[in-house]
């Protein structure tokens, strides 16, 4: 009976930590323009859903080097900058109840940090999804692939 009970315990200790392991990602973002990454992958299978803290390394406010982190499918990606432009400094560079966002931080300046956590249900394991930061002028430089898999 209690070897039962551990054995159910490990294992959901374990469960956890794997489920911890890939489904949370930290991003860095600096006074240069850049994300410190390019690509980040999911699977379905292990993540029900996903925590993608974002740290602003740099020093500058965010009125002149804000960043976010924001996720849509690559197709939308340019018309969701564009619309997010429209929006304003108040809005986070973002349209507001927009579907095509698929999750977003706020805009954050440099020595700040922020979090957003999204379910993985409305992705689907092998579309095309983009990661970028929607601060007018920075999608350019900072995007990257999210990989989402079965
Ligand atoms: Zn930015």
């Amino acid at each position: 009976m209690l070897n039962r009970v551990f054995a159910v315990g490990v294992l959901m200790l374990c469960a956890s930590y794997a489920a911890a392991e890939g489904c949370e990602f930290v991003i860095e973002a600096n006074d240069m323009m850049q994300f410190n990454q390019a690509q980040m992958a999911v699977s379905k299978a292990e993540c029900e859903s996903v925590t993608v803290k974002l740290k602003h390394t740099g020093k500058l406010p965010a009125t002149s080097m804000g960043h976010n982190w924001v996720l849509t499918t690559t197709a939308n990606k340019d018309a969701v900058t564009s619309a997010g432009l429209s929006a304003g400094a108040a809005k986070n560079y973002l349209p507001e109840n927009d579907a095509r966002v698929l999750a977003a931080t706020k805009i954050i300046g440099g020595g700040q940090e922020t979090a957003v956590t999204f379910s993985l249900k409305a992705l689907k394991a092998g579309d095309d999804y983009s990661f970028f930061c929607s601060f007018p002028g920075h999608s350019f430089l900072m995007k990257g692939k999210f990989i989402v898999s079965a």
